[in-house]
Protein backbone atom coordinates (compact mmCIF):
# COMPACT_ATOMS: atom_id res chain seq x y z
CA UNK A 1 0.00 0.00 0.00
CA UNK A 2 1.35 3.31 -0.64
CA UNK A 3 1.07 5.96 2.26
CA UNK A 4 0.20 9.55 1.51
CA UNK A 5 2.02 12.33 3.68
CA UNK A 6 0.44 15.21 4.57
CA UNK A 7 3.02 17.67 6.02
CA UNK A 8 1.37 20.69 8.19
CA UNK A 9 4.10 23.10 6.73
CA UNK A 10 1.83 26.39 8.31
CA UNK A 11 1.42 24.23 11.69
CA UNK A 12 4.92 23.33 11.67
CA UNK A 13 6.90 26.51 11.16
CA UNK A 14 3.72 29.26 13.28
CA UNK A 15 2.38 26.52 15.50
CA UNK A 16 -1.16 27.44 14.03
CA UNK A 17 -3.01 26.06 11.32
CA UNK A 18 -2.61 27.83 7.78
CA UNK A 19 -5.32 27.34 5.11
CA UNK A 20 -3.41 24.82 3.29
CA UNK A 21 -3.16 22.34 6.23
CA UNK A 22 -6.81 22.63 6.34
CA UNK A 23 -6.79 21.82 2.88
CA UNK A 24 -4.64 18.56 4.02
CA UNK A 25 -6.61 17.36 7.06
CA UNK A 26 -10.06 17.25 4.59
CA UNK A 27 -8.20 14.97 2.80
CA UNK A 28 -7.18 13.25 5.30
CA UNK A 29 -10.51 13.16 7.01
CA UNK A 30 -11.82 11.59 3.66
CA UNK A 31 -9.94 8.76 3.79
CA UNK A 32 -10.82 8.25 7.63
CA UNK A 33 -14.56 8.35 5.80
CA UNK A 34 -14.31 5.38 3.38
CA UNK A 35 -12.44 3.36 6.61
CA UNK A 36 -8.92 3.90 6.17
CA UNK A 37 -6.05 4.47 8.34
CA UNK A 38 -4.38 7.89 8.89
CA UNK A 39 -1.70 8.23 11.56
CA UNK A 40 -1.89 11.71 13.18
CA UNK A 41 -0.22 13.99 15.68
CA UNK A 42 -2.03 14.50 19.40
CA UNK A 43 -0.52 16.93 22.25
CA UNK A 44 1.30 13.10 23.79
CA UNK A 45 1.74 10.90 20.73
CA UNK A 46 1.10 10.27 17.53
CA UNK A 47 -2.06 7.84 16.66
CA UNK A 48 -3.40 5.56 14.40
CA UNK A 49 -6.80 6.61 13.11
CA UNK A 50 -9.33 4.62 11.98
CA UNK A 51 -13.40 5.22 12.36
CA UNK A 52 -14.19 3.72 15.63
CA UNK A 53 -17.56 2.83 14.87
CA UNK A 54 -16.28 0.65 11.51
CA UNK A 55 -15.09 -3.13 12.63
CA UNK A 56 -13.83 -3.23 9.90
CA UNK A 57 -10.98 0.07 10.06
CA UNK A 58 -10.43 -1.12 14.05
CA UNK A 59 -9.29 -4.36 12.59
CA UNK A 60 -7.36 -2.96 10.42
CA UNK A 61 -5.46 -0.62 13.25
CA UNK A 62 -4.51 -4.06 14.69
CA UNK A 63 -2.97 -5.52 11.91
CA UNK A 64 -1.32 -2.28 11.14
CA UNK A 65 0.46 -3.01 14.02
CA UNK A 66 0.46 -6.30 14.72
CA UNK A 67 -1.49 -5.62 17.78
CA UNK A 68 -2.92 -7.88 19.55
CA UNK A 69 -6.90 -8.27 19.48
CA UNK A 70 -7.57 -7.88 23.01
CA UNK A 71 -6.23 -4.69 23.28
CA UNK A 72 -8.55 -2.01 23.08
CA UNK A 73 -8.29 1.15 21.03
CA UNK A 74 -8.82 4.75 22.58
CA UNK A 75 -11.80 6.43 20.82
CA UNK A 76 -10.52 10.03 20.32
CA UNK A 77 -13.81 12.98 20.11
CA UNK A 78 -13.61 16.83 18.84
CA UNK A 79 -16.77 18.24 20.87
CA UNK A 80 -17.61 17.14 24.71
CA UNK A 81 -21.39 16.06 23.06
CA UNK A 82 -20.09 13.13 21.08
CA UNK A 83 -19.31 11.49 24.78
CA UNK A 84 -23.19 10.96 25.09
CA UNK A 85 -23.07 8.26 21.95
CA UNK A 86 -20.24 6.30 23.73
CA UNK A 87 -20.40 6.18 27.37
CA UNK A 88 -23.56 4.25 29.41
CA UNK A 89 -23.28 6.29 32.01
CA UNK A 90 -20.81 9.46 32.79
CA UNK A 91 -20.59 10.18 36.64
CA UNK A 92 -20.71 13.86 38.25
CA UNK A 93 -17.03 13.38 39.05
CA UNK A 94 -15.98 11.96 35.03
CA UNK A 95 -18.48 15.50 33.86
CA UNK A 96 -16.51 17.56 36.47
CA UNK A 97 -13.07 15.54 35.15
CA UNK A 98 -13.94 16.20 31.64
CA UNK A 99 -14.37 20.22 32.02
CA UNK A 100 -11.55 20.53 33.82
CA UNK A 101 -9.03 18.62 31.36
CA UNK A 102 -10.66 18.14 27.91
CA UNK A 103 -9.33 18.82 25.86
CA UNK A 104 -5.98 17.16 26.82
CA UNK A 105 -4.07 14.32 27.61
CA UNK A 106 -6.25 12.67 29.60
CA UNK A 107 -8.53 8.78 28.97
CA UNK A 108 -11.73 8.41 30.63
CA UNK A 109 -13.14 4.30 30.83
CA UNK A 110 -16.78 4.55 30.82
CA UNK A 111 -19.05 1.58 30.41
CA UNK A 112 -19.77 1.83 26.75
CA UNK A 113 -22.89 2.06 24.14
CA UNK A 114 -24.15 0.01 21.87
CA UNK A 115 -23.12 2.08 18.95
CA UNK A 116 -19.27 1.31 20.03
CA UNK A 117 -18.52 -2.54 18.41
CA UNK A 118 -16.63 -5.13 20.39
CA UNK A 119 -13.93 -5.05 17.52
CA UNK A 120 -12.90 -1.12 19.08
CA UNK A 121 -13.07 -2.11 22.51
CA UNK A 122 -11.00 -5.48 22.10
CA UNK A 123 -14.07 -7.26 23.47
CA UNK A 124 -14.74 -5.24 26.28
CA UNK A 125 -18.18 -3.55 27.53
CA UNK A 126 -16.17 -0.72 28.24
CA UNK A 127 -14.44 2.08 26.02
CA UNK A 128 -11.62 4.41 26.58
CA UNK A 129 -12.31 8.49 25.84
CA UNK A 130 -10.41 11.09 24.64
CA UNK A 131 -11.03 14.63 23.77
CA UNK A 132 -6.92 15.66 22.38
CA UNK A 133 -6.35 19.30 22.41
CA UNK A 134 -4.17 19.49 19.40
CA UNK A 135 -5.54 21.98 16.72
CA UNK A 136 -4.65 19.27 14.05
CA UNK A 137 -6.08 16.11 15.87
CA UNK A 138 -9.32 18.54 16.63
CA UNK A 139 -9.75 19.51 12.97
CA UNK A 140 -9.49 16.17 11.18
CA UNK A 141 -11.94 14.33 13.70
CA UNK A 142 -14.32 17.06 13.52
CA UNK A 143 -13.99 17.01 9.31
CA UNK A 144 -13.98 13.21 9.57
CA UNK A 145 -17.84 13.43 10.64
CA UNK A 146 -17.00 10.42 12.98
CA UNK A 147 -15.24 9.79 16.03
CA UNK A 148 -11.64 7.96 15.58
CA UNK A 149 -10.29 4.89 17.11
CA UNK A 150 -6.71 5.29 17.34
CA UNK A 151 -3.77 3.35 19.38
CA UNK A 152 -0.44 5.20 19.34
CA UNK A 153 1.18 4.82 15.96
CA UNK A 154 3.68 2.49 16.83
CA UNK A 155 4.17 -1.05 15.25
CA UNK A 156 3.43 -3.63 18.28
CA UNK A 157 6.33 -3.15 20.91
CA UNK A 158 8.38 -0.80 19.65
CA UNK A 159 8.05 2.96 21.72
CA UNK A 160 5.69 5.24 20.93
CA UNK A 161 5.97 7.63 17.92
CA UNK A 162 6.26 11.21 19.14
CA UNK A 163 7.40 12.92 15.39
CA UNK A 164 6.74 11.56 11.72
CA UNK A 165 9.35 10.56 10.66
CA UNK A 166 8.91 7.67 13.51
CA UNK A 167 5.53 6.60 11.87
CA UNK A 168 7.34 6.54 8.82
CA UNK A 169 9.48 4.17 10.20
CA UNK A 170 6.63 1.58 11.59
CA UNK A 171 4.11 2.33 9.29
CA UNK A 172 5.31 3.01 5.92
CA UNK A 173 3.46 1.06 3.55
CA UNK A 174 0.83 -0.10 6.30
CA UNK A 175 -1.07 3.06 6.66
CA UNK A 176 -2.96 4.73 4.48
CA UNK A 177 -1.75 8.45 5.30
CA UNK A 178 0.67 9.89 7.81
CA UNK A 179 -0.14 13.15 8.76
CA UNK A 180 3.00 15.10 9.91
CA UNK A 181 2.66 17.83 12.57
CA UNK A 182 6.21 18.00 13.91
CA UNK A 183 6.93 16.80 17.47
CA UNK A 184 4.15 16.16 19.83
CA UNK A 185 4.58 18.82 23.00
CA UNK A 186 4.01 16.12 25.77
CA UNK A 187 5.96 13.09 24.40
CA UNK A 188 4.57 10.38 26.64
CA UNK A 189 0.65 8.54 26.25
CA UNK A 190 -2.33 9.73 27.81
CA UNK A 191 -3.45 9.57 31.40
CA UNK A 192 -5.96 6.83 31.63
CA UNK A 193 -8.69 6.68 34.77
CA UNK A 194 -11.22 4.25 34.72
CA UNK A 195 -14.51 5.87 35.79
CA UNK A 196 -16.88 2.33 35.73
CA UNK A 197 -16.39 1.63 39.76
CA UNK A 198 -17.27 3.60 43.03
CA UNK A 199 -13.59 5.58 42.99
CA UNK A 200 -11.60 6.30 40.00
CA UNK A 201 -8.78 4.41 39.32
CA UNK A 202 -5.33 5.03 37.55
CA UNK A 203 -4.99 2.59 35.20
CA UNK A 204 -1.83 4.76 33.70
CA UNK A 205 -0.03 7.82 34.46
CA UNK A 206 0.02 10.70 32.36
CA UNK A 207 0.83 14.28 31.88
CA UNK A 208 -2.95 15.26 33.71
CA UNK A 209 -1.28 13.81 36.84
CA UNK A 210 -2.86 12.25 39.89
CA UNK A 211 -1.79 15.20 42.20
CA UNK A 212 -4.08 16.97 39.54
CA UNK A 213 -6.78 14.71 39.58
CA UNK A 214 -6.96 14.53 43.60
CA UNK A 215 -7.36 18.42 43.35
CA UNK A 216 -9.89 18.26 40.90
CA UNK A 217 -12.22 15.57 42.81
CA UNK A 218 -11.09 16.44 46.56
CA UNK A 219 -9.83 12.82 47.32
CA UNK A 220 -7.44 10.30 46.42
CA UNK A 221 -7.81 8.35 43.49
CA UNK A 222 -6.51 4.23 43.57
CA UNK A 223 -3.62 2.88 41.33
CA UNK A 224 -4.05 0.50 39.19
CA UNK A 225 -1.43 -2.68 40.44
CA UNK A 226 -0.03 -2.89 36.99
CA UNK A 227 1.43 0.95 37.19
CA UNK A 228 3.25 0.13 40.30
CA UNK A 229 5.35 -3.09 39.35
CA UNK A 230 5.29 -6.17 37.32
CA UNK A 231 1.54 -8.25 37.42
CA UNK A 232 2.15 -11.77 38.70
CA UNK A 233 1.83 -14.17 36.70
CA UNK A 234 -2.57 -15.06 35.81
CA UNK A 235 -3.16 -11.33 37.10
CA UNK A 236 -5.20 -9.32 34.87
CA UNK A 237 -4.46 -5.35 34.73
CA UNK A 238 -7.70 -3.01 33.89
CA UNK A 239 -5.88 -1.85 31.26
CA UNK A 240 -5.01 -4.64 29.07
CA UNK A 241 -2.23 -3.28 27.08
CA UNK A 242 -0.54 -2.60 30.98
CA UNK A 243 -0.27 -6.67 30.28
CA UNK A 244 1.97 -7.12 27.93
CA UNK A 245 5.71 -6.48 28.17
CA UNK A 246 4.93 -2.59 25.95
CA UNK A 247 8.13 -1.38 24.80
CA UNK A 248 11.37 -2.80 25.67
CA UNK A 249 14.29 -1.32 24.56
CA UNK A 250 16.62 -4.14 22.26
CA UNK A 251 19.18 -3.16 24.89
CA UNK A 252 19.27 -4.35 28.31
CA UNK A 253 17.99 -1.50 30.65
CA UNK A 254 18.77 -0.61 34.06
CA UNK A 255 16.91 2.21 35.34
CA UNK A 256 19.04 4.39 38.33
CA UNK A 257 17.00 6.48 40.73
CA UNK A 258 17.91 8.55 43.88
CA UNK A 259 16.15 8.28 46.71
CA UNK A 260 18.41 7.99 49.79
CA UNK A 261 20.94 10.54 49.46
CA UNK A 262 23.02 8.43 47.35
CA UNK A 263 24.79 9.22 43.90
CA UNK A 264 23.23 8.04 40.93
CA UNK A 265 26.33 9.35 38.29
CA UNK A 266 28.38 6.66 40.64
CA UNK A 267 26.17 3.84 40.26
CA UNK A 268 26.18 4.46 36.80
CA UNK A 269 29.50 4.37 36.47
CA UNK A 270 29.61 0.82 38.86
CA UNK A 271 26.71 -1.01 36.37
CA UNK A 272 28.27 -0.04 32.95
CA UNK A 273 32.05 -0.94 33.69
CA UNK A 274 31.47 -4.51 33.34
CA UNK A 275 29.32 -4.67 30.11
CA UNK A 276 31.92 -2.03 28.61
CA UNK A 277 34.31 -4.81 29.92
CA UNK A 278 32.53 -7.41 28.50
CA UNK A 279 32.39 -5.73 25.00
CA UNK A 280 28.75 -4.85 25.05
CA UNK A 281 28.05 -1.36 23.45
CA UNK A 282 26.58 1.08 26.20
CA UNK A 283 24.85 4.21 26.40
CA UNK A 284 24.01 6.56 29.45
CA UNK A 285 20.29 8.40 29.25
CA UNK A 286 20.61 10.68 31.28
CA UNK A 287 20.17 14.85 32.43
CA UNK A 288 23.08 17.17 31.58
CA UNK A 289 24.29 17.58 35.27
CA UNK A 290 24.62 13.47 35.20
CA UNK A 291 26.64 13.59 32.10
CA UNK A 292 28.79 16.41 33.65
CA UNK A 293 29.67 14.65 36.88
CA UNK A 294 30.26 11.23 34.99
CA UNK A 295 32.71 12.58 32.66
CA UNK A 296 34.62 14.21 35.95
CA UNK A 297 34.63 11.11 37.84
CA UNK A 298 35.75 8.53 34.75
CA UNK A 299 37.02 10.39 32.07
CA UNK A 300 38.62 7.65 30.34
CA UNK A 301 35.57 5.67 30.45
CA UNK A 302 32.86 7.75 29.76
CA UNK A 303 34.74 8.54 25.97
CA UNK A 304 33.63 4.85 25.11
CA UNK A 305 30.03 5.23 26.13
CA UNK A 306 27.13 7.03 23.80
CA UNK A 307 25.28 9.60 26.24
CA UNK A 308 22.31 10.67 25.07
CA UNK A 309 20.90 13.57 26.97
CA UNK A 310 17.22 14.83 28.48
CA UNK A 311 17.91 18.24 29.02
CA UNK A 312 18.62 19.89 33.11
CA UNK A 313 17.62 17.63 35.94
CA UNK A 314 15.26 20.24 36.93
CA UNK A 315 13.23 19.87 33.74
CA UNK A 316 10.84 16.55 33.80
CA UNK A 317 8.90 18.18 30.87
CA UNK A 318 11.52 17.96 28.26
CA UNK A 319 13.11 14.47 29.28
CA UNK A 320 9.02 13.52 28.77
CA UNK A 321 9.04 14.90 25.72
CA UNK A 322 12.40 13.00 24.38
CA UNK A 323 12.89 9.45 26.17
CA UNK A 324 10.94 7.43 23.30
CA UNK A 325 13.18 9.16 21.24
CA UNK A 326 15.98 8.52 22.51
CA UNK A 327 14.99 5.05 23.35
CA UNK A 328 14.30 4.48 19.35
CA UNK A 329 17.83 5.82 18.61
CA UNK A 330 19.27 3.84 20.85
CA UNK A 331 17.92 0.98 19.01
CA UNK A 332 19.14 2.30 15.61
CA UNK A 333 22.65 2.39 16.67
CA UNK A 334 22.57 -1.74 18.29
CA UNK A 335 23.19 -0.50 21.60
CA UNK A 336 23.23 -3.30 24.18
CA UNK A 337 23.68 -2.31 27.13
CA UNK A 338 21.65 1.23 28.80
CA UNK A 339 21.39 3.13 32.01
CA UNK A 340 19.43 5.64 32.51
CA UNK A 341 18.69 7.99 35.10
CA UNK A 342 15.43 8.11 37.35
CA UNK A 343 13.59 11.29 38.02
CA UNK A 344 11.25 11.81 41.24
CA UNK A 345 8.04 9.92 41.45
CA UNK A 346 5.78 12.30 41.71
CA UNK A 347 3.69 14.71 39.39
CA UNK A 348 4.34 14.38 35.24
CA UNK A 349 7.94 12.23 36.99
CA UNK A 350 5.57 9.66 37.97
CA UNK A 351 4.15 9.03 34.06
CA UNK A 352 7.78 9.47 33.36
CA UNK A 353 8.93 6.88 35.82
CA UNK A 354 6.31 4.43 34.68
CA UNK A 355 7.60 4.48 30.91
CA UNK A 356 10.84 4.33 32.49
CA UNK A 357 10.34 0.73 34.52
CA UNK A 358 9.04 -0.49 31.98
CA UNK A 359 11.27 -0.38 29.66
CA UNK A 360 13.70 -1.16 31.80
CA UNK A 361 11.71 -4.84 32.47
CA UNK A 362 10.86 -2.86 35.79
CA UNK A 363 14.80 -3.24 36.85
CA UNK A 364 15.45 -0.48 39.31
CA UNK A 365 18.45 0.69 41.51
CA UNK A 366 17.36 2.76 43.95
CA UNK A 367 20.43 5.06 45.51
P1 LIG B 1 -2.30 3.14 23.30
O1 LIG B 1 -3.26 3.92 22.50
O2 LIG B 1 -1.29 2.43 22.53
O3 LIG B 1 -1.73 4.00 24.36
O4 LIG B 1 -3.14 2.02 24.00
C1 LIG B 1 -4.37 2.30 24.60
C2 LIG B 1 -4.32 1.94 26.04
O5 LIG B 1 -5.63 2.18 26.56
C3 LIG B 1 -4.00 0.48 26.27
O6 LIG B 1 -3.12 0.34 27.40
C4 LIG B 1 -5.36 -0.10 26.57
O7 LIG B 1 -5.27 -1.24 27.36
C5 LIG B 1 -6.07 1.07 27.27
N1 LIG B 1 -7.53 0.96 27.10
C6 LIG B 1 -8.25 1.20 25.99
N2 LIG B 1 -9.56 0.93 26.18
C7 LIG B 1 -9.67 0.50 27.45
C8 LIG B 1 -10.77 0.05 28.25
N3 LIG B 1 -12.00 -0.03 27.75
N4 LIG B 1 -10.53 -0.32 29.53
C9 LIG B 1 -9.26 -0.25 30.03
N5 LIG B 1 -8.19 0.17 29.32
C10 LIG B 1 -8.38 0.53 28.05
MG1 LIG C 1 0.66 2.06 22.56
Amino acid sequence: METKQFILEDYKKNGSLGGDDIAKLEEAAAILKKGGLVAFPTETVYGLGGDAFLPDASARIYAAKGRPSDNPLIVHICRLEQLEMLAARITPEARKLAETYWPGPLTMVFEKTELVPKETTGGLNTVAVRFPSHPAAKVLIEKSGTVIAAPSANLSGRPSTTAAAHCIEDLDGRVDAIVDGGDCRIGLESTILDMTGEKPQLLRPGAVTAEMIENTLGYSVEVDAAVKGPLAEGIRPKAPGMKYRHYAPKAEMVLIAEENGGSVSEAMLEAIRPELEAGRRCAVICSEECADELRGLMPELMDRVTVKLTGSRKNIRQAAHVIFELLREADAEGIGFIAAEGSRERELGAALMNRLKKAAAWRVIYV
